[in-house]
């Protein structure tokens, strides 16, 4: 009788459950969540074409991510994939389609790392190197740096090999009439409305490991060498086995001056907080001192949180026992 009624109550609860979460209790193998960044993002704004091509572009990023993981890849190149999807779409801002600094130059950031043996890399400012992300890996893998930045980075990225680029090939229309609209505002150093477009990737992969991926092309109008948070590890990218991997997006400045990606995962291992309370309570700190923006979280098991503090995040999430999912607005049902 007891089977019988635990037996129903599952059932109940998996009718219950909105149709992209995992069955409760069962086993995740792998997962894997992704962004494609924050910032205003309200119904109405995006024509119904645009819309479907943010989520066809999340769902891409997806398909190649899962693929790496479901034929037993590890964590690391599942997010490295899946960031790389993200970085040839023009419509994310990072790689292909990134924002432009005051200047008129695109200069991207990334960073990546790897929950299993904690090294990390990471590149600021690069302004040749197709995929920032792959640059950000081969610095983690060969060089005994964690961080590397504008010319010295460029020069490192082709002694490596990696694909190299005009600085032409990052334009985009979308991006050089954002630039013209700062550039008529002219007050800010940088827009105090951020705007949406990094992109960033974390996966828990079938060996139990952890990793993060995050890559952008900061915000419009930036001067001055300005990096945010998204090459920083520990605030805008983290990862760390049993613990939890996050990317994070929004205005940088307070997600460096939070700790943002560190303070998520140090709230789940030292206070034992869920990754839901921990990203809820990181968001807020971040609010808290005036940052807006949101951030992918997932726990040492693979159960992903997507909280935010703006309208909207571009979003996405598939497992072992979930299906693909994509959601844009706050309020919208779907990863969370
Ligand atoms: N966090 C990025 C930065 O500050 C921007 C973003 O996520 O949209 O450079």
């Amino acid at each position: 009788m007891k089977s019988l009624i635990l037996a129903t109550t599952a059932v109940a609860a998996l009718l219950a459950a909105p149709a992209h979460a995992a069955p409760e209790g069962a086993a995740q193998t792998w997962s894997l969540a992704i962004h494609g960044g924050a910032g205003v993002i309200e119904r109405g704004d995006l024509s119904p074409e645009k819309e479907a091509d943010f989520r066809a572009g999340l769902a891409a990023a997806l398909e190649v991510g899962s693929k790496v993981l479901k034929a037993g890849g590890s964590s690391l190149d599942a997010v490295e994939a899946t960031v790389r999807v993200l970085e040839d779409n023009p419509l994310f801002n990072a790689g292909k389609g990134a924002v432009f600094t005051a200047e008129g130059k695109n200069e991207l950031d990334a960073s990546i790392m790897d929950g299993a043996t904690m090294k990390a890399g990471a590149v600021a400012g690069v302004t040749r190197t197709k995929n920032p992300i792959t640059l950000a890996r081969a610095v983690m893998e060969k060089s005994p740096h964690v961080m590397l930045a504008r010319e010295g980075a460029d020069q490192f990225s082709k002694e490596q090999g990696l694909e190299q680029v005009e600085p032409a090939y990052y334009w985009t229309e979308f991006r050089w009439k954002q630039l013209e609209a700062w550039r008529a505002k002219q007050k800010a150093a940088i827009d105090p409305t951020h705007l949406y477009g990094t992109v960033g990737a974390v996966a828990l992969d079938s060996k139990g490991h952890l990793a993060a991926a995050t890559s952008t092309g900061g915000m419009t109008g930036k001067k001055w060498g300005r990096i945010g948070d998204s090459p920083i590890i520990g605030s805008g990218t983290y990862a760390q086995d049993g613990v939890c991997a996050v990317s994070a997006t929004g205005s940088g400045e307070y997600f460096i001056r939070a700790n943002a990606a560190y303070q998520l995962c140090a709230r789940i291992q030292w206070k034992g907080e869920d990754v839901k309370a921990a990203g809820d309570a990181t968001i807020k700190a971040i609010g808290d001192l005036g940052g807006d923006g949101g951030l992918i979280a997932m726990d040492g098991k693979g159960k992903p949180a997507f909280p935010m503090n703006s309208s909207g995040m571009y979003r996405g999430w598939v497992s072992s026992t979930a299906p693909a999912a994509t959601a844009i607005y706050a309020a919208e049902t779907g990863p969370k």
